[in-house]
């Protein structure tokens, strides 16, 4: 496979083949390191997600019905060919989002190739219950649920594409997917990876476009039987409310603001050290990043200055470049939210420690949308910025007193996504990371992802959850048989 010739005019992908719109808008999409127009993306239209929904809908039979190994072999066969591509579409990714190249290469094209072969493991070892009476049996079905919608963001654009896709595939359904209109090459290159290894058609289909239009015409196609979709809070409400008349089934995966609870008795280096891997890894644009540091009174300026020391070291630049740390935030108006987000925190009252500006790069990225890591201090829990989520490579500082306090800190936040705790006291880190109020809480680690555990949310950063048989659950319908003898 060769890498996308700018400038591109991606297609959808239907039943198999690459479908162009005749009628359909089009979006710019930018290399956000550079500023410069690399392609454009259809918004496909309602029509169109209905076209995809029928295809869905005329393969549903033979692939719900094929043998669970069969299902397995062609999700394999996807993680083949995204292997034999890696470079390619470590490429493309980080073109379309900014990232490093030796980031997508590491983490999120590998990724979604480990998702296929997870998931392909799932679908030959999912079992469902069976209870049993003195005079009955109870037996569940777990049925798929006909065609599915899976939409995703533009921060780890493949990886969570294909954290979507397999579990519902794996579980017996075809699938209407639509990838981030910010990110779309890498949904585009695995419709062409489908073609080449001749996946069966219409079982999984591509759409590009963006919200309003495609994403919308997806959430409300009366055939979709579910919708998943990682992306803002905003967003999930969205769809939460245009799917509630219908009563459809939702797993809804979203924001997030983070905190870390570092305590005097912790590993000090390695504390220091990971807080700034999860703080600033994808120039902070992880859900599961953190952004709120909360450190123990006593050890509070030793942290703060080793922290900053720390910070200065990390390199930005040309994310092409694998000697930089940190590529480019993903689009021109991302930047400048996040610019907003530092002069609120300035005028809130906080003091920029390092940071707090544009990075400008050089040579041909000099137009690029950097900006350098920053750390802030001297904000209450309750400012806006240590309330709504930034994004980016922005975090703050709040020193606390007692553990009761760090987890009442912790806590006060409209979110519940992740939480690191460090500490060598084990007794604590149990008590610390039961009272937290996220759906994942990491201690003394961050981003240890064992894909058989349940993710996702509390709060506003979701509802339900993804990962292992939580995936495969959400995508069948229970079904309990009784049989009394
Ligand atoms: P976004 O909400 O703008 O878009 C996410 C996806 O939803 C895109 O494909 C978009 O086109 C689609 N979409 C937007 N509005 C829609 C609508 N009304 N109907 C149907 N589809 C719609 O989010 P983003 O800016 O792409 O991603 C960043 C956000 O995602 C952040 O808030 C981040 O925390 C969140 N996120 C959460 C997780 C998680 O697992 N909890 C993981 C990654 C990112």
């Amino acid at each position: 496979m060769s890498i996308l010739q700018t400038p591109y005019r991606l297609t959808h992908w239907i039943e198999g083949a690459s479908v162009v719109e005749d009628s359909s808008d089009h979006l710019t999409n930018v290399n956000p390191a550079t500023g410069q127009t690399i392609g454009e993306v259809p918004i496909a239209s309602a029509r169109l997600v209905d076209k995809a929904v029928q295809a869905a809908q005329h393969a549903f039979f033979s692939w719900s019905t094929l043998p669970a190994e069969d299902r397995a072999h062609w999700l394999n066969r996807l993680a083949d060919a995204i292997e034999s591509e890696l470079d390619v579409l470590a490429l493309a990714e980080t073109i379309d989002n900014g990232k490093p190249l030796w980031l997508s290469k590491k983490m999120d094209i590998p990724r979604a190739a480990s998702n296929f072969r997870f998931f392909a493991a799932a679908a030959t070892q999912f079992a469902s219950e069976s209870h049993s009476g003195p005079s009955s049996i109870d037996y569940t079905l777990r049925q798929p649920l006909g065609v599915v919608g899976c939409i995703s963001p533009w921060n780890l654009p493949l990886y969570l594409f294909t954290w979507k896709i397999a579990p519902a595939l794996a579980a017996g359904n075809t699938v209407v997917a639509k990838p981030s209109e910010v990110t779309p090459s890498t949904a585009y290159l695995l419709g062409l990876l489908m073609e080449r290894i001749g996946f069966p058609r219409g079982v999984l289909n591509i759409v590009q476009g963006d919200g309003p239009t495609t994403g919308e015409s997806i959430v409300t196609h009366p055939q979709i039987k579910a919708i998943s979709c990682t992306g803002s809070t905003r967003a999930g409400q969205r769809i939460a409310s245009l799917l509630a008349p219908g009563l459809k089934k939702y797993s809804l995966e979203l924001g997030g603001k983070n905190a870390a609870v570092i305590f005097a008795d912790t590993d000090f280096d390695n504390a220091v050290k990971e807080t700034i891997r999860s703080s600033f890894t994808n120039q902070g644009e992880i859900c599961l990043c953190t952004s709120r540091i909360l450190v123990e009174q006593s050890i509070y300026e030793r942290f703060r200055m080793a922290l900053v020391e720390r910070v200065k070291q990390l390199t930005i630049g040309d994310p092409l470049n694998e000697a930089n740390k940190q590529g480019a935030l993903v689009s021109r108006s991302h930047l400048e939210k996040v610019q907003q987000c530092v002069e609120t925190a300035r005028q809130e009252g906080g003091t920029i420690l390092i940071g707090g500006e544009r990075f400008v790069a050089e040579g041909s990225c000099a137009a690029g949308y950097f900006f350098k890591p920053t750390v802030i201090e001297g904000l209450g829990p309750d400012t806006q910025t240590n309330q709504e989520e930034i994004f980016g490579p922005v975090i703050t500082l709040q020193p606390f007193q007692h553990e009761s306090e760090a987890i009442e800190l912790a806590n006060r936040s409209g979110y519940g996504l992740a939480a690191t705790v460090w500490t060598s006291d084990l007794q604590k880190a149990h008590r610390v990371a039961a009272s937290l109020q996220t759906g994942i809480v990491w201690v003394n680690s961050w981003l240890y992802r064992d894909l058989r555990t349940p993710f996702g949310g509390m709060k506003n950063s979701g509802l339900g959850r993804e990962g292992g048989w939580e995936a495969m659950r959400f995508f069948t319908e229970p079904k309990n048989i009784s049989i009394r003898f």
